[in-house]
This record gives structure tokens, sequence and C-alpha cells, in this order.
């Protein structure tokens, strides 16, 4: 059951100055791709973790013959460490076409992912359609990880609303109770979000770290 859109923002593809060295066009990826994971939508600065540059065609695959591909801004896509390493060298389709893609997946500027995917009453990412569905294990998007920062970011984003309407409200008992409403939200954020961060770094972690933070 759907409960919310997969994400809220539109990814562009600019055409940025040739780079011989396909790394250097992560600032321009960050840009067009609005500081997110183009897979699992996750922020880049939630995370210590550097984000890194995708070959939506691997580059297994183009190796011999078509090492255009590499730098081809076009063939790069913006992307969390985990969905690179789960992506890696998965590929179905013909490289030497005039307009080559991988038939594996959905190339995330051509097509909405909002029209394939969208969080589910659990929070994890979903999907209705049976290419959605395979990418999903795939890209192993099924990971708690990725219903863990989606939770710190909806948490983040209503700790933000109650800000304001701590700082509007007039009325003194509503203030104090808002007030005390955000600080429990906060706190609880702080744990989610420790609890993510460590996953996703795959620092282990334990329950009782996390209680401690009381
Ligand atoms: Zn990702």
């Amino acid at each position: 059951m759907k409960i919310k859109d997969f994400k809220t923002h539109k990814i562009t593809r600019s055409t940025p100055p040739y780079q011989s060295d396909y790394a250097r066009y992560k600032p321009f990826l960050k840009i067009d791709f609005c500081g997110r994971c183009a897979y699992c939508n996750l922020k880049d600065i939630t995370i210590t973790t550097p984000f890194e540059v995708d070959h939506f065609i691997p580059r297994a695959s183009f190796k011999d013959g078509r090492m255009d591909l590499d730098t081809d801004y076009r063939n790069l896509i913006y992307s969390c460490k985990k969905c690179n390493n789960a992506k890696r060298k998965q590929f179905s389709g013909d490289i030497h076409s005039a307009h080559p893609t991988n038939e594996l997946f959905y190339d995330p500027v051509a097509v909405d992912y909002n029209d394939i995917y969208y969080r589910n009453h659990l929070g994890a990412i979903d999907s209705d359609d049976e290419k959605g569905k395979r990418t999903i294990t795939r890209l192993k998007l099924y990971r708690p990880i990725h219903i863990l920062s989606w939770l710190c970011e909806e948490m983040y984003e209503t700790a933000e609303r109650l800000e304001k309407a701590v700082k509007t409200e007039e009325d003194e008992i509503r203030k104090q109770t808002l007030e005390s409403a955000l600080n429990m939200l906060n706190a609880q954020y702080r744990k989610f979000n420790h609890l993510f961060i460590a996953a996703y770094n795959d620092n282990g972690f334990s329950i009782a770290a996390i209680e401690d933070m009381d």
C-alpha cells in the first residue's frame, strides 16, 4: 500500500564540459541529481560515506569496444555506495547500438521513478511494476537501511515543521506542549539517525548504545 511518493525532486541532465576522468563529473552529477542517490533517494549530506559515480552501463560491459561510455555523461549516475555496490556488473543490452542502455534497470533520468516506486505502509521502497520489483532485489533496496534513512528524513522534516509552529504559537500552554513534542521527536531522531549511520557504514551497533543516549 502506497503511503508516499518515492521522491519529491526532479532529476535533470545538464551538459558539463568534457572530463577525461569520469570521477570529475561528480560535482555536476550532485547538482543534476539534487544531491540524492538516483536509486534509493538517500540524501548525500545525511551520510559520512562519500557518494560515488555509477556507470549505468557498467564498465565491465563496455571495456572491449565502447570506452567512450566511460566518460559519456549520459551514462553516469549519482549513486550512494550501497546502491553502486549492489548494482556492480549487472547488465543486459546491446552496447553497440546507437543509444545503448542497461535493460535490467530503469534509467533514472529517462524514467520518473515516482511512476515505478513508492514508499509503502512500512516505509519501505516498493513497486507494483514487475521490472521495478526485480530492481528492488537487484539493488537490495529491501534492506532496513533504506527504511531507516527514510524514517530519519521524515522525522527531521516533522521536527522542522514543529519548530516553526513553536515559534509562531502565541498561546503559552500550547507552546509548551509543542515544545515538549519537539524535544521528544528530536531525541528519537538522534537515536534513529545514529542507528542509521552505524548500519549504513557497517560499523555495527548495539541497542545498549542507543539506550545510553537517553
Ligand atoms: Zn542508494
